[in-house]
């Protein structure tokens, strides 16, 4: 019998915590889950769900308007905000319960409130006490907003999914995943967006011409993006709407602002500095390849130890884990080839390196290439265009990165990771038969 009141104590119902939590359950261990919020975590409350159900409602603006085309003969579609926001909470409100229901049936004890580590084996919850033989911190990551006069006036992701009513304009600031996505999503509902970017071209860290591509395709679709340019101050007008200053000096008027300019390691109150976990650059908590902290009994995963801020690779962590600790031991967790996709309008979907990476790291790399306007816009009225992209070592003919740009590149990518995981070859591909007539079928044509 065990000293402890648990054999793992979990703090964070989020993606990576609930998935660790009932697989361990599921060897028998005995797994307590302290939440402060609501289970699910960032991705079902604040992100991946309610992000992506807000992408298909864009889309559908944009579906609306390419449809006479094709023959439909329609009225302006009217939008309506409150029953998107309030169709998608009723969503969500329903996936809380089916997340509670799972843990409770796998045996996992959940704990409502605040948990804060005391001791190497000791949690406290809203003043009780627990002990556990071992103690996961997997409490995600927070928005980080920028310090500038008039921040107060900055909203989060955290605070854009409940908006009471749809501004007419909005300022959306940063180059990053969440930015754009949004900027996709209210223009797409109709909002007029100017996005903003500090440096020279957004979506750093992603390949350049699919970058300069996305760029296009968002300014010919009438978003105004701004690159070199930044945030100074917003003070709030008279009548309620901002007036923003540039860094540059110049002024713009709007009605809300979102800031999507990162996220933080969610180590606030945790109790880490009173026990010495070990915390690197931005805060987030130090592990080893089996996600031990430098106390022993003390482990941490997902956005917490941000190796990279993404649910599957949460997910992962959390079954690596398991399996290193009550399943007879495992191999550490590659992250190599992690596929991604940003649900921009367009889309990008990627795997692999980008063609600056492979330039870098093989001395010689075959770039092949299509830009092309799919089957569907010969009828739509719509200038959207396609990219792909299969970077290729020639050396040993394999392909080391795949990028796209374009409809579904998410879907599209998911099953080319499988391919470049497996160690695909250019003569794969080339061998393979395509689906006629797909987008998709132009990464096995590329010539
Ligand atoms: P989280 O899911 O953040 O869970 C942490 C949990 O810990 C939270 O429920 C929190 O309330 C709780 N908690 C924190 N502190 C405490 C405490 N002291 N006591 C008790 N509970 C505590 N990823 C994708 O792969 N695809 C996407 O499309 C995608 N879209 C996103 C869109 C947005 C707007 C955002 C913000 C993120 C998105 N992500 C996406 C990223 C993804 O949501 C995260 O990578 C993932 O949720 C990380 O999981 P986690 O378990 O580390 O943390
Ligand atoms: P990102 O790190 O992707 O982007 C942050 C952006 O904000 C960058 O463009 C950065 O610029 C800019 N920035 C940072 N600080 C400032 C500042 N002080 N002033 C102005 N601009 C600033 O973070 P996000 O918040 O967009 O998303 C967080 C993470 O969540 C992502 O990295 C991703 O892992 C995950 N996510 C995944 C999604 C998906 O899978 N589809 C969707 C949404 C989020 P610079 O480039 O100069 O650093």
């Amino acid at each position: 019998m065990s000293s402890y009141d648990y054999d793992l104590f979990v703090i964070g119902a989020g993606s990576g915590g609930v998935r660790t939590a009932r697989m361990a359950a599921a060897e028998g261990i005995k797994v307590a889950v302290a939440e402060k919020s609501k289970p699910g975590g960032t991705c079902v409350n604040l992100g991946c769900v309610p992000k992506k159900l807000y992408v298909h409602a864009a889309e559908y603006g944009a579906g609306f308007l390419q449809s006479p085309g094709f023959g439909w003969q329609s009225q302006a579609p009217l939008f309506d905000w409150p029953t998107l926001r309030d169709n998608k909470s009723e969503t969500i409100t329903r996936l809380n319960g089916m997340y509670t229901e799972i843990l409770g049936k796998a045996g996992v004890e959940m704990i409502d409130g605040h948990a804060r580590v005391t001791g190497p084996n000791e949690v406290d919850v809203a003043g009780k006490r627990y002990s556990a033989e071992r103690i996961l911190l997997a409490t995600g990551g927070r928005p980080s907003l920028p310090e500038i006069p008039g921040s107060e006036y900055l909203l989060s992701s955290d605070q854009i999914f409940d908006l009471p009513e749809l501004p007419k304009r909005m300022l959306i600031v940063g180059g990053g995943y969440i930015a754009t996505e949004f900027t996709g999503i209210f223009h797409g509902l109709g909002v007029n967006v100017t996005q903003i970017y500090r440096r020279e071209l957004f979506l750093r860290g992603f390949d350049t011409d699919i970058r300069e591509f996305v760029a296009k395709q968002m300014r010919e679709s009438g978003i105004d993006l701004r690159f070199n340019c930044d945030l100074k101050q917003v003070v709030k007008n008279a009548d309620g709407s901002l007036n923003v200053t540039l860094k540059d000096g110049s002024n713009l008027q709007t009605d809300l602002i979102l800031a999507a300019t990162g996220r933080v390691p969610n180590t606030e109150n945790l109790g880490l500095d009173e026990v010495g976990v070990k915390l690197g650059e931005n805060g987030r908590v130090l592990v080893d390849d089996f996600y031990q902290t430098n106390i022993p009994s003390i482990y941490a995963l997902g956005d917490l130890i941000d190796r990279m801020q993404l649910t599957p690779v949460a997910l992962a962590e959390g079954m690596t884990l398991v399996r290193h600790l009550y399943k007879g031991g495992a191999e550490k967790l590659d992250y190599s080839l992690v596929p991604t996709a940003v649900f921009s309008k367009p889309n990008i979907g990627t795997v692999g390196l980008t063609e600056e990476e492979a330039i870098e790291q093989y001395p010689q790399i075959d770039v092949y290439s299509a830009n092309f306007r799919s089957l569907k816009h010969a009828l739509s009225g719509s200038s959207e265009r396609v990219l792909m992209k299969l970077l290729v070592d020639p050396a040993t003919d394999k392909v080391v990165g795949a990028h796209m740009a374009g409809e579904m590149a998410g879907e599209t990518i998911q099953g080319i990771a499988v391919a470049l995981k497996a160690g695909a070859t250019k003569t794969n591909f080339d061998k393979t038969i395509g689906i006629h007539p797909t987008s998709a079928e132009e990464f096995v044509t590329m010539r």
